[in-house]
This record gives structure tokens, C-alpha cells and sequence, in this order.
């Protein structure tokens, strides 16, 4: 971690929130409101990004800065993180020195809740990772940039927070030859967002995707001809939300964009129409509508019939089975198979599950043919990784979702908690002083109630899934039974005993309502539609078995992974699946050399140039920042070696005998001055000083010359 010393921005009085440093760790006494204030006073000067030693704050403006061009990136290539201004494009340029200098895999680790700005950080990372590289390849560099655009329009949507909210989580490894020439990419997705394909709420859209391609369709016949494409109002799963365009957002061209992004990344015409059919076939099965027959059965009502024979074109699928499959489920009694009606709420879910299952299923295709295409091959080992994934989340009502992605912050604060203090203490037992009085909150017990075996709550789940009389409310008692007395569980108040459970995170307590927990963790079996699949004449949509529902793995690479059973009786759920996913990715990240981006929302009506202090304080709450710095306050956030510190404060003592080493002349000064003992230590090759300390030294000294 650089020292803050020196460093633009640095004031001899002693820095305040109120002048915007570069760098809140020169400021003594910080608490939330004073980071805060320091970054409100930039931003109202344009300046979004703040240091905080060498993690990046960036305040999203909601607005083109011009700080992104090709003049910027060159301003900043080739300099260190602590002699400019603070940018995403600094901490690119550290992050890939790094990588230049020491060989070690780096990472950039982007956080922030929806609509902060993670997204956008991410590709300002490729765009100067892809900018200031040997340009030898250029074919690959714009073959990662389009990756973004082929993911986007698949795994984003316009959300009430966020007009092109990324619905899944992503990991890009950038990877590198010796002479630092990109070779490649690798893209590692995570939990795309399955209930948005049949359900959007009011204001928000499904998949940017289905908009594009109608949009696309509208400008021609033929097109519209050979996918069997409609209004767009007509399509159940388009029109519920009221919301089907985005303000300053031209689908016809994204369509255009997407499919050149496809030819870029080499994705054959025949695959393309495959994807396009499939897209066009779930926006169908969305108008199915099912008649009850007796409150026993149901049928498909004369106008299905028309629409069933356009998914069977679409899909590459023969008229009676995908009917069967429509109406009827298949269970295995003693080894034969018998077909049991749907009643008609049933059919009508197992048509949603359908679609989810096909769209999923695309997505992991996408992602796997990305990396096909852009991977650097096994002999490439060098990468910087950046991590952009869903941040904390405490809604009104948080389900299995949640539970998830604040299982996955629990993850990554613990590596971070390491990373500060491993890292800090790590120099303190080099320089070898004193350090025992550093604390912190350990999450460990949090994230053991969640994750560790053999009784967590992810098992507790598994468990009541995989149990057949198993309920949401048989799952939520037996838990509360196992964990009341733990210290993060929650079991609340005794009326809601049935319905949720709460967890106490290191961001805040999360109550979650139990309701559907079963369902979303199972991984919903569509063996009949699988099987029509496999048999299709449609090669996409049979090239589509290669992959698992839901999470997007891809069954080749689940296998020999222990954590994972491959027997049909105990199918990975999708927590199971998930969990196995993250311990992947902390794997490979403490390998790495990490950087830290922080994203704040200056608001939440998307407007730029206001800043909503309360809104930023919550995020500030939830960010760790306030630790990170605590941290570094309790440690000794200021390190300067010995000879320099001789050479700045040997004015303020005159009466030094020189023939002393460094070290020796610099304990004397700090000695003589009469400085707070505790304050500041004397190591190896450096003074370990706190602000407290610091600040009257530079008074001193300001005065004295
Ligand atoms: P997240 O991924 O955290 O949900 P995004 O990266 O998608 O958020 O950002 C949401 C929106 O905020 C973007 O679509 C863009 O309009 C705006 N935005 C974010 N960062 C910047 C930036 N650095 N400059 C200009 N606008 C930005
Ligand atoms: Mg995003």
C-alpha cells in the first residue's frame, strides 16, 4: 500500500473533508460523514474519483465526462498510482504494472449497489487495458470489447434502478504474453436472473435482447418472415411492465451492434439464427393459454395450436411430444414411465420453465462461445481478472436471490478483510514493531451459518429439497430449530416464525422471506423438454444440452469437482452450485494481487450533478470504507523511510550529532520533539507514524522554514 505522504492534494495544516483531498487517509479523525463531505467537494468539482489509499472511490456522475478519451488514457500510462490525480485509468496502470513488474496475477474488484456504476467502470478498465497494450492484437482486443456487447444485451435490462442493470454476475480474466501483448479473455458468469424472462414489474423491461430483435425485425419483412416475429405488444412477456423502450436508447441500431459484436467474436450465421429462433420461440410459449379441463386437466385453447406449430418451426421440435410435454408430467414409478396431467396453474408454470430453462441455457452458450473464442489456450498463465458482481441487497422483500448475492458480499469482505490486514501487518512484522492492538470484525461466523458444512443454511435448504414432503415452512422450522442459538441467525419476531428468518451481515441484518426458497434452489428437472432438445433438427438448440439449467455450467465442467455429486439422484442445487462458484472464485482471486473500485450513487432518480448525502452515507455504511480506514488509523497509515524523514525533519532538532545512521538520528527526533509515544514506532527501514503525529511534525516544520 503506497504511503500517503507527499501526494498531491496534501495540505501542511493538516488536511479537512472540506477541501476534497486526493486522498481521505490524510485526514485525521475521518468518520462516514467526513468521507462524505470529502467526496461531495469533489464532486461538485467533477472530481468522481478519491483515493483512499489505494483503493479507488468512484461517485457515479450520471453524466459524459469527458475523462475517458485517448489524451487521458495516454496521460496516464507509464505514471504511479501517487503522483496523479485519482482515475480508474491510475489504478489500471497499477494494476497492470504490476503485472508487468512482478509476474503476479492481479485483480480489480469492483463493488457497489445496482446502478453505481460497477458496469461502466469495468469496461473503462478493458478499454485502457485493450489501449495501452502492444497493439499486435488487435483482432482480440476487439473481440473482449464486444464480448460486453454480446453479454449486455443478453444478461441486462432496464431495471427501476438502473436502465441497463446487469441481471448476472461476471468475472473477465484479461490475459497476457511476456511482452505484455493481450492473448485473450476468459468470462466466468454468475446466477443470471431467471424470473425476468416471464415476469418484469411495472417500469422495467425483460432482457434488452427481445427488444433489440423486434426492433431489428420491424425493419424487415424477410426477417420478420423466418423468426415468426408479431408486434411487440402482442407478446405476453414484453407487454406486462408497460415499458418496452429506454429513453436515449435506439434498439434497431443495438440490433445492428449485437449482431456485428456476434460476427466479431466468430459466432457462425447458423448459431446466430438458432439464438434468434430460440429467443422468438420463448416469446411465443409466453402467449400460451391454457384451458382447465374438469379442475383435473388442461388443454391448449384452438389459437395455441397455431402458435404451438410455430415453436415447433422455431425450435426444431415434432407437434406431439412438445404438446406432451405441455400438458403432461412424466414421473417414474418403479421404472415406468407415467404421464400424469398438469392442472392448469401447473402447466402454465411448467411453460414459464420452459422459457427460463431455453434462455438460461442460451446465455451459457454465449459465455461459452465467448470464451471459445477468445480464449488465449492453456499455455497463457498471466492474467488481470476484473470482478463485476451484484453488491450488498436489503429490499422489503428478499428472497433466495438475495440470500445469495449477500452471501457472495459476505465472501468477498471476508478476502478483503484479509487483504487489508494481511497485507498492513504483514509490512509491520517485516519492519518488525509492535502490532497487536489492530482489531477487526471478523465475518468468519456469518459466513460459516451460511456456507459450511455439515449444518448451514445453504445445506438446510438442500436438504428440505431433496426431501420429498419437503415445504418452504417444514424448511424454515427445522432451521430455526438448528440455529436459533447462533449468533448471526435471526429468528424474529414469533408471528413470522412460519414465513422468514433473518441474518445478521457484517453490512446489517437481512431479513428473508422463505416463501419459494425451495423451488428457486432446485434445479427445476425439464427432462422432456431436454430430450426434445437433443432430438432437435435446430443444431443450436441441440448444441443447448451441453449445458445445465439455471446457472449457466456447463455439465463437462462440473464433473470430477468433488463438491459436486453427478448422480441424477443428488442433482446439484442451485445453491450447491453456486457455492462451488464462489470458492472458484476466491481461489483463483487470492492467487492474485487485488485492487479495490468502489461505486457510490450520487442519487437515485439518475440525475447528474446532485448529490444525495443520506443516499451516499447508507452505501458508505454498507461499503466497509469506514473499516478501511479505522484499519488504517489504528495501524500507522503513514510509512516514510528513514533518510527521507531525516532529510525533512532534521531542521526542527539542531543539535543532532551527524555521525549517526538514518534510523538512529530520525528515533532521536521523534524523542526529542516529546510526540505521543503511542502514536508512532521506529522500524527496520521506515517511521511508522500516525496523523496524530504527522500533522504536528508538519506544523513544525512549516513554521520553521
Ligand atoms: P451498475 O453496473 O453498478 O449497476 P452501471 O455501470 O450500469 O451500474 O451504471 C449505471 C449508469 O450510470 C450507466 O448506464 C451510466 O448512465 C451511468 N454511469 C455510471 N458510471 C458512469 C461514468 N463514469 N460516467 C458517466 N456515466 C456513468
Ligand atoms: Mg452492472
Amino acid at each position: 500500500m503506497s504511503s500517503a505522504l507527499g501526494g498531491p492534494g496534501m495540505s501542511h495544516r493538516g488536511a479537512r473533508p472540506e477541501d476534497g483531498v486526493r486522498d481521505m487517509i490524510i485526514i485525521s479523525d475521518i468518520d462516514e460523514n467526513g468521507i462524505n463531505i470529502n467526496l461531495k467537494t469533489r464532486y461538485k468539482e467533477d472530481k468522481i474519483y478519491t483515493f483512499t489509499g489505494s483503493i479507488l472511490v468512484a461517485v457515479n456522475p450520471y453524466k459524459q465526462l469527458l475523462i475517458y478519451e485517448q489524451k487521458d488514457i495516454e496521460e496516464y500510462s507509464g505514471k504511479k498510482i501517487s503522483q496523479v490525480e485519482p482515475h480508474v485509468f491510475a489504478v489500471s496502470e497499477e494494476a497492470f504494472q504490476n503485472l508487468k513488474n512482478s509476474g503476479v496475477n492481479q485483480s480489480c474488484i469492483i463493488s457497489g449497489e445496482s446502478g453505481a456504476g460497477k458496469t461502466e467502470t469495468t469496461k473503462f478498465i478493458l478499454q485502457y487495458l485493450c489501449s495501452v497494450t502492444n497493439h499486435t492484437s488487435f483482432w482480440v482486443e476487439q473481440q473482449i470489447l464486444e464480448a460486453n456487447t454480446v453479454l449486455e444485451a443478453f444478461g441486462n435490462a432496464k431495471t427501476v434502478r438502473n436502465d441497463n442493470s446487469s441481471r448476472f454476475g461476471k468475472f473477465m480474466q484479461v490475459c497476457f504474453d511476456d511482452s505484455q501483448q493481450i492473448k485473450g479473455c476468459i468470462v466466468q458468469d454468475y446466477l443470471l436472473e431467471q424470473s425476468r424472462i416471464t415476469f418484469q414489474s411495472k417500469n422495467e423491461r425483460n432482457y434488452h435482447v427481445f427488444y433489440q430483435f423486434i426492433a431489428g425485425a420491424d425493419a424487415s419483412a424477410e426477417f420478420r418472415e423466418q423468426f415468426f416475429v408479431q408486434p411487440i405488444n402482442t407478446y405476453y412477456y414484453l407487454s406486462q411492465s408497460g415499458c418496452t423502450t429506454l429513453n436515449g436508447v435506439n434498439d434497431t441500431k443495438m440490433f445492428d451492434r449485437l449482431r456485428l459484436a456476434m460476427n466479431v467474436l466468430k459466432i457462425p450465421d447458423q448459431m446466430v439464427d438458432g439464438i434468434f429462433s430460440v429467443i422468438s420461440a420463448i416469446l411465443h410459449l409466453g402467449n400460451l393459454t391454457f384451458e382447465d379441463v374438469e379442475g383435473e386437466k388442461s388443454d391448449l385453447t384452438s389459437k395455441d395450436k397455431e402458435i404451438l406449430d410455430m415453436i415447433c418451426m422455431l425450435l426444431g421440435f415434432e407437434a406431439e411430444p412438445l404438446t406432451d410435454s405441455l400438458l403432461y408430467r412424466q414421473i417414474q414409478v418403479r421404472g415406468t414411465v407415467t404421464s400424469i396431467p398438469f392442472k392448469v396453474q401447473e402447466a402454465s408454470e411448467n411453460r414459464h420453465a420452459m422459457a427460463k430453462a431455453l434462455y438460461s441455457r442460451s446465455f451459457a452458450w454465449l459465455v461459452d462461445a465467448i470464451n471459445k473464442c477468445t480464449n488465449p489456450g492453456q499455455h497463457e498463465s498471466r492474467f488481470l481478472g476484473v470482478l463485476d458482481i451484484f453488491g450488498f441487497e436489503n429490499f422489503e422483500i428478499n428472497s433466495f436471490e438475495q440470500l445469495c448475492i449477500n452471501y457472495t458480499n459476505e465472501k468477498l469482505h471476508r478476502f478483503f478483510n484479509h487483504y487489508v490486514f494481511a497485507i498492513e501487518q504483514e509490512i509491520y512484522k517485516e519492519e518488525e514493531i509492535e502490532f497487536a492492538h489492530i482489531t477487526f470484525t471478523d465475518n468468519s461466523p456469518c459466513l460459516e451459518l451460511i456456507e459450511k458444512s455439515p449444518r448451514c443454511i445453504l445445506k438446510s435448504v438442500d436438504e428440505e429439497c431433496r426431501f420429498p414432503q419437503g415445504t418452504d415452512k417444514s424448511y424454515i422450522t427445522k432451521q430455526h430449530e438448528a440455529f436459533e442459538s447462533h449468533p448471526c441467525y435471526i429468528k424474529g419476531d414469533r408471528r413470522m416464525w412460519e414465513i422468514e428468518f433473518g441474518i445478521q451481515h457484517y453490512a446489517g441484518a437481512v431479513t428473508y422471506k422463505v416463501k419459494g426458497f425451495l423451488d428457486k434452489n432446485k434445479d427445476t428437472q425439464q427432462d422432456m423438454l431436454f430430450e426434445m432438445m437433443h432430438n432437435s433438427v435446430n443444431v443450436f438448440v441441440q448444441d443447448l444440452t451441453r449445458f445445465q439449467d439455471l446457472l449457466g455450467v456447463k455439465l463437462e465442467d462440473m464433473g470430477g469437482r468433488q463438491t459436486i455429486s453427478r448422480t441424477t439422484s443428488k442433482k446439484p442445487t442451485v445453491g450447491d452450485t453456486f457455492k462451488h462458484q464462489l470458492n472458484a472464485l476466491v481461489d483463483i482471486l487470492t492467487t492474485t494481487n487485488p485492487w479495490y473500485v468502489r461505486c457510490l450513487k450520487s442519487n437515485t432518480d439518475k440525475k447528474a450533478n446532485v448529490y444525495n448525502d443520506k443516499e451516499v452515507l447508507t452505501q458508505l455504511s454498507y461499503s466497509g470504507m469506514l473499516d478501511i480506514i479505522r484499519i488504517k488509523r489504528e495501524g500507522y497509515p503513514i510509512h516514510v523511510p528513514h533518510e527521507n524523514f531525516l532529510e525533512k525533519y532534521k531542521c526542527l532538532t539542531p543539535n543532532l550529532s551527524p555521525g549517526d545512521e538514518p534510523r538512529t538520528l530520525s528515533t532521536k527526533i521523534l524523542n526529542l520533539l516529546d510526540l505521543p509515544k503511542t502514536e508512532w514506532q521506529v522500524g527496520k527501514n521506515q517511521i511508522f507514524m500516525r496523523n496524530s503525529v504527522f500533522e504536528p511534525l508538519e506544523e513544525r516544520r512549516i513554521i520553521f522554514i
